[in-house]
């Protein structure tokens, strides 16, 4: 076939950086999107329309060219890269120089750093009276960003979006980035990319803005956009320029499609139709068995086992959270220490505090594990896991980490464990029972709790206990269950340790079998 032949070094050519833009909310992102979109030196000569098309190129003053991708943000960008599709050569990270860096710009650097895309920090309005860039460098050298002015490798540019300060010198920092990468594409091939956007048009039919990664895309040809086929119909840049060939790194808009395909789907240009028909078959019929795969509850900690049974994966990536910084640096230092020469193991990001939607995207997009030592999942970030199948393992002692850790990458985890989360209780009073010892009188706050149900006892945010729910009472009687809104007394197998205002955890584990 055409498509997936490989190219040899003389088949491949310099092609233009694809950048992504991401940084705190109201830091600039869309502004300098818009303001690097005016520095275009052909934008005039066309005369069409521009219309938004999710990425744009423009051509600078050295006739280069440079791809954005105008989806600001880092949903697109993580959600991408969740569907395996890696778009961007480079992020620029915009932080203002008033503010300094802030939780997105933190989320941001990790999501950089996990999909391996180096950075290029643009401190923003630095036109604003008695701003100090050099405060946000300092800043960023606590996340391991090191700008070139405190001898690290990262480039820095002061900018100003809005008075157009300094964009040239940031387009000059993006072409030497994309030198150090030699980013290169062989053209003469059948066309693969990326789709970035794509809607259903009232009068057009199913549109799909597609990032051309190898080959040149032609008007005419076959291809297949996730499940979906067609012949291109029309092609049009974002100037709204029809186009007839897309080259590498060209974004363009397509018409021709049988349906609408998603952000991230791969896309191939085919041979024929019947070879579009087969492709689009096959892509169909492994959507269906992932969608069952997920119904059936297996998690990516069971896909990722039987993968390096399969000696299809190589790496296993983990996200540590913990409850202070001694623990999660321990956990980092041992986990460090572990691999193979056939399965890596990398720590993707660890740090102290709860668990929230943040590292589960983070998981999500890179594959990886999450282990959460004495802490626990804020109850979005837990929807948002069970709903993703990111698996959270939660562990109290650091030795057991390494050991599933170890069983994991060497194949052996099996049966895997998985737990399902049950409830919220509060305690409201602490009595003392005879016999019994110490009890919790508490509500529950959400879901149900059970007796015999695992338990975690948790004060300040922090897991102190870890155990078993041994008496549940409804008034004086015993009883298996008690639901949300209720209240109930509650005791915990050999641990009496309980305050008011600490909340009670409820969980079951099933096992799930290794596939
Ligand atoms: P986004 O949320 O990161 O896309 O941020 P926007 O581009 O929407 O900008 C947020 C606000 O900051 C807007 O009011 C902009 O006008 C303002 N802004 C953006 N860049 C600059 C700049 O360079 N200087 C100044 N003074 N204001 C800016």
């Amino acid at each position: 076939g055409l498509e997936g032949m490989e190219d040899t070094d003389t088949d491949l050519q310099p092609r233009p950086p694809v950048v992504t833009i991401m940084g705190h909310v109201d830091h600039g992102k869309t502004s300098l999107l818009d303001a690097l979109r005016k520095t275009d030196v052909v934008a005039h000569e066309a005369g069409g329309i521009t219309q938004h098309i999710g990425a744009y190129q423009i051509t600078v003053p050295d006739g280069s060219k440079v791809t954005f991708i105008d989806t600001p943000g880092h949903e697109a960008f993580t959600a991408m890269r969740a569907r395996g599709a890696s778009v961007t050569d480079m992020v620029v990270l915009v932080v203002a120089a008033d503010d300094g860096v802030m939780p997105q710009t933190i989320e941001a650097i990790r999501h950089a750093k996990a999909a391996g895309v180096p950075l290029i920090v643009a401190v923003n309005k630095i036109d604003k009276p008695g701003v100090k860039p050099d405060r946000v460098k300092q800043e960023l050298l606590q996340h391991e960003v090191v700008v070139e002015s405190l001898g690290g490798d990262t480039q820095e540019i002061e900018v100003s979006a809005t008075q157009r300060i300094n964009l040239d010198k940031l387009l000059e920092a993006i072409s030497l980035q994309a030198e150090v990468l030699d980013l290169k594409a062989n053209p003469n091939r059948a066309a693969e990319g990326t789709v970035i956007e794509s809607k259903l048009d009232r009068g057009r039919g199913p549109v799909a803005t597609v990032l051309v990664q190898k080959g040149t895309l032609k008007q005419g040809d076959i291809v297949v956009a996730g499940a979906e086929w067609g012949r291109v119909r029309a092609m049009l840049d974002d100037k709204g320029r029809q186009l007839k060939d897309a080259p590498p790194s060209l974004p363009v808009e397509i018409l021709g499609l049988s349906g609408v395909p998603s952000a991230g789907d791969n896309f191939i240009a085919v041979e024929n139709e019947a070879r579009a028909r087969e492709v689009s078959e096959f892509r169909q019929r492994r959507a269906r068995e992932k969608a069952t795969a997920a119904l059936g509850a297996r998690g990516s900690l069971n896909d990722m086992l039987a993968r390096i049974q399969a000696g299809e994966q190589k790496e296993v990536a983990v996200v540590v959270k913990a409850d202070v910084q001694g623990s999660a640096e321990a956990i980092g230092v041992t986990l460090g220490k572990l691999g193979n020469d056939e399965v890596k193991v990398r720590v993707l990001h660890s740090a102290v505090g709860q668990i929230t939607e943040s590292d589960i995207q983070l998981a999500k997009a890179s594959d990886a594990v999450i282990v959460a030592f004495n802490v626990r999942a804020t109850s979005q970030a837990r929807d948002l896991a069970a709903k993703e199948g990111v698996d959270i393992r939660y562990y109290s002692i650091i030795y057991e980490v390494a050991d599933d850790i170890e069983k994991l990458y060497k194949g052996k985890l099996a049966p895997v464990q998985r737990e399902k989360f049950l409830g919220y209780a509060q305690i409201l009073q602490v009595f003392e029972v005879k016999k019994i010892g110490k009890v919790a009188g508490c509500r529950v706050t959400e879901g149900v709790v059970k007796r015999g149900a695992g338990v975690r006892l948790l004060r300040d945010g922090v897991v102190i206990h870890q155990g078993e729910l041994s008496t549940l009472r409804r008034f004086k009687d015993d009883v298996r269950e008690v639901n949300n809104g209720l209240e109930c007394g509650m005791s915990f197998a050999n641990y009496d340790d309980i305050r008011v205002s600490d909340q009670i955890e409820c969980y079951e584990v099933e096992t799930v079998a290794a596939a």
